[in-house]
């Protein structure tokens, strides 16, 4: 089928949107109608060169639709079902899946890498040109082929142009506090980075039930919003010592720190603010090649520091659960669209908010 799609053709140039084809899904594919989908710095990093993409390459990560066709075998999903397609795939079947951790599947990551579907072949086309596909998604697009099991089922009543948003960095802020730190009613947590995962993150410790929730972040417009969500405290990082006024807040260290940002300065900063036997979560994502520097002496002290990928979450469970915990107002997910723009010719623009700090999440409605 024919239909318009954001094509990156070279690093660091705009976007093109044009007429593709799109192939019929294969074995255990879906066709999705994208409805929406969220603008996310991880496109970002890829137009800029900060990790590898083989291109050209149809861009986005973070759509939700509805099924409009199911290939051969496809048993999970029927047409009219609405799913929000998830950055990463699981296999099901590897020591990490059938272990009840998902996430840890490393199969998306070749796939990724490769541009190409889980079954290692491609279903866009430019004329002759093949096109690689982004996150074995592509939703910078009308429609998009995936494997079924990266499209999660969600309830019907759910806003797409919402709920798109937990394909990625907001079901990892949530999954980082819910999941991997696991935090428990009362306990102090400190949250570093306040944009979209971080502000996720925030929501969700607020809703576990943090006794006390602090945010940091240089930003006063972000702690502002951090406060809105649930955040105690706010810190400036550009004016106070974050790790010092955690101290005096919690009386020798949070029980739980969360890096939102990706920078090892601040993963080292998150690591010494937790107290004795306390962990600190690291879902940020620093470039490829960056070493962390912490003071070994620390883990004498029982702490603990954690990684994760998307915060450690089950898609088939923990997105519709996200979903319902959103719909009965409890994880206001919404609060953190900044800008919905109508159809993909604004595309670039939407890009340019996003690395210019103007927006919080901007979602292109198709
Ligand atoms: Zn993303
Ligand atoms: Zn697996």
């Amino acid at each position: 089928m024919k239909m318009k799609a954001a094509v990156l053709y070279e690093i660091g140039k705009p976007v093109k949107v044009e007429e593709v084809t799109l192939d019929e899904p294969q074995a255990n594919e879906v066709l999705v109608k994208v409805a929406a989908t969220g603008v996310c710095h991880t496109d970002l990093h890829f137009i800029k060169g900060d990790m590898p993409q083989p291109l050209p390459v149809v861009l986005g990560h973070e759509g939700a639709g509805v099924v409009e066709k199911v290939g051969p075998g496809v048993a999970t999903l029927k047409p009219g079902d609405h799913v929000i397609m998830m950055v990463a795939y699981s296999c099901g079947k590897c020591r990490y899946c059938v272990s009840g951790k998902p996430a840890m599947c490393a199969e998306w990551l070749g796939y990724h890498m490769m541009g190409t579907l889980p079954s290692m072949t491609k279903r866009l086309k430019r004329g002759d040109q093949e096109l690689n596909h982004f996150f074995s998604q592509s939703s910078f697009a009308q429609y998009a082929v995936v494997h079924e099991r990266t499209a999660i089922k969600i309830r019907e009543d759910a806003p797409l142009d919402v709920v798109c948003l937990l394909g990625c960095g907001t079901s990892t802020g949530v999954g980082a506090v819910l999941n991997t730190a696991g935090l428990r009613a009362g306990e102090s947590i400190a949250i570093f980075g306040c944009g979209g995962v971080g502000l996720s993150a925030v929501m969700a410790a607020k809703l576990a039930g943090a006794g006390k929730l602090i945010a940091v972040d240089t930003v006063d417009l972000k702690l502002q919003k951090a406060k809105e969500l649930g955040a105690d405290y706010v810190i400036n990082a550009a004016q106070e010592n974050p790790q010092q006024r955690i101290m005096e807040i919690t009386g020798g260290g949070a029980d739980y720190s969360v890096e939102c940002i990706g920078n090892v300065n601040v993963m080292a900063q998150a690591f010494s603010s937790i107290q004795n036997a306390g962990k600190c979560v690291v879902a940020g994502m620093a470039p490829l090649g960056a070493m962390l520097t912490i003071a070994p002496y620390e883990l004498l002290l029982g702490k603990t520091i954690l990684g994760c990928v998307q915060g450690d979450i089950r898609a088939s469970i923990d997105i519709p659960k996200y979903v319902d915990l959103f719909m009965a107002g409890k994880l206001p997910i919404d609060k953190l669209v900044t800008k919905r723009i109508k159809g993909l010719e604004h595309i670039n623009e939407a890009l340019d908010d996003l690395e210019h700090g103007k927006v919080a999440r901007a979602v292109i409605q198709l």
